[in-house]
């Protein structure tokens, strides 16, 4: 997502820095070539305009301009604007306090991403110690009612389905199935369309005054781009909603309904989708978003990726790798780890620079197929040869390599790379022994 957007932004940037003093050409000029980005990444032209006005009218300050830094300043300024632009700070859920179950409904187009959506934002609030219930309102498609209930099983949450027929009596039936069986959250999936349609808004309008929902969340496919405009408009005025779900933000989506959703409508987006796995739903940061536009990575984003896979027993791996070594099946286990944060290229896009370096490193690219080749390796070794890969010997490689699929070279390849890990564990066996030997001498 945003990758074209990002690279187009940071080459103007990159221009910039290579000159000492700015002068109003070149503002005009990068300027310029901010407008062409967002227009080509297909974000609504009027959001354009104001947005390129606003950093346009910052940059030309004399303070800026006559600064020591000009061109780090304009950075600055254009982080700020599309901070603001994306809602400058995350848009909290906001749950009733005195009202059991809390209702959240959730509408948009068919094909929108309303039903995974439904079935996610159930697994991210069960994760945080609720107890949801999903309502399967959408009784127009067909599937609809049973994609939710394969859903639910997957995510072990209760699906109501009521009578599959009569959208309205299915949510009101829903509130009162939560209140019998103490679900504090009900989620109520409503039915969609390829288009915008009378009917269908008829239906959302008397689903919204049956259930008095406490939030209503449009999700809304990122790949839409300039139309987002115009359905986001039509939901705003006859239902009214208090966010966004912006799905499929993993895909090449240009990003530019989800640079102008907030500016049109001034509803905040709340979360974004990222996949079709049930944890792929987050919370989205604007300020964090921006950053990774811009290409200045997202190191709290990693942080906060690497803590939702960290368990009590990666410490004690941690541990247990310091004191015995490091085996195959560590390397496996890492491999695992690094495929539940989603993969290389996921992690990649969140640190600095990485991509763009990337990118111009041909035969560089962080491509998941090598964890895949890895493990087949991995897989195809022996208990022993995986405790112990030191037993590995020339023959133990050809039938790794044959029964793997892979060449010699690349087994040896992995397991030179098993040594340096090793080594360096051994190092910091030492370091730390080292430091536990000064500290009893005190
Ligand atoms: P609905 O008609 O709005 O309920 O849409 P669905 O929930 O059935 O989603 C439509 C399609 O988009 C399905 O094939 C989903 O698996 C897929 N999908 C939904 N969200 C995401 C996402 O965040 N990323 C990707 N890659 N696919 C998604």
């Amino acid at each position: 997502m945003f990758n074209s957007l990002s690279d187009r932004l940071q080459d103007t940037f990159d221009k910039l820095r290579g000159k000492g003093r700015l002068t109003e050409d070149d503002i005009n000029l990068a300027m310029r070539e901010i407008r062409m980005a967002l227009l080509e990444a297909d974000v609504n032209f009027r959001v354009v305009k104001q947005f390129v006005g606003r950093c346009k009218e910052k940059c030309m300050a004399s303070e800026v301009l006559d600064s020591l830094t000009p061109s780090q300043n304009v950075v600055r300024i254009v982080l700020d604007e599309l901070t603001q632009l994306l809602g400058s700070t995350e848009s909290k859920l906001v749950l009733a306090q005195n009202r059991t179950p809390n209702v959240i409904m959730m509408v948009g187009l068919q094909g929108s991403g309303k039903t995974t959506a439904s079935a996610k934002l159930a697994y991210l609030l069960k994760s945080q110690g609720h107890s949801p219930l999903l309502a399967a309102c959408d009784t127009h498609r067909p599937a609809a009612a049973d994609q939710l209930a394969t859903l639910g099983g997957e995510i072990g949450v209760s699906v109501f389905r009521g009578d599959g027929k009569d959208a309205v009596k299915v949510a009101s039936g829903a509130i009162q199935e939560a209140v019998d069986h103490l679900n504090d959250i009900v989620i109520v999936d409503t039915a969609g369309r390829l288009q915008i349609d009378e009917e269908m808004m008829q239906e959302a309008v008397a689903i919204k005054q049956a259930v008095k929902p406490d939030q209503i969340l449009m999700v809304v496919d990122a790949m839409t781009g300039q139309d987002i405009v115009n359905v986001v408009t039509e939901f705003a005025n006859r239902v009214d909603f208090d966010g966004v779900i912006m799905s499929k933000l993993d895909g090449d989506a240009r990003g530019g309904g989800a640079l102008s959703v907030r500016e049109v409508t001034g509803k905040p987006i709340k979360f974004v989708s990222m996949g079709e796995k049930p944890d792929s739903l987050e919370v989205f940061h604007p300020d964090r978003m921006a950053k990774r536009i811009l290409g200045m990575g997202d190191v709290v984003g990693i942080i906060e990726q690497a803590q939702k896979v960290a368990d009590e027993q990666q410490a004690a791996d941690a541990e247990r790798m310091l004191r015995e070594g490091f085996t195959m099946d560590d390397m496996l286990a890492q491999m695992q780890q690094i495929r539940k944060m989603g993969g290389l290229q996921k992690i990649a896009s969140m640190i600095p620079g990485m991509d763009r370096a990337m990118a111009q490193q041909p035969g560089a690219n962080l491509d998941d197929s090598q964890l895949t080749r890895i493990e087949a390796i991995i897989h195809s070794m022996t208990k022993e040869e995986r405790a112990k890969p030191k037993v590995i010997n020339g023959q133990r490689r050809k039938r790794i390599a044959a029964g793997s699929g892979r060449s010699v070279q690349e087994v040896n390849q992995l397991i030179k790379q098993w040594g340096e890990m090793n080594k360096m564990m051994g190092k910091m066996r030492g370091m730390m022994s080292a430091g536990n030997s000064k500290k009893a001498r005190r």
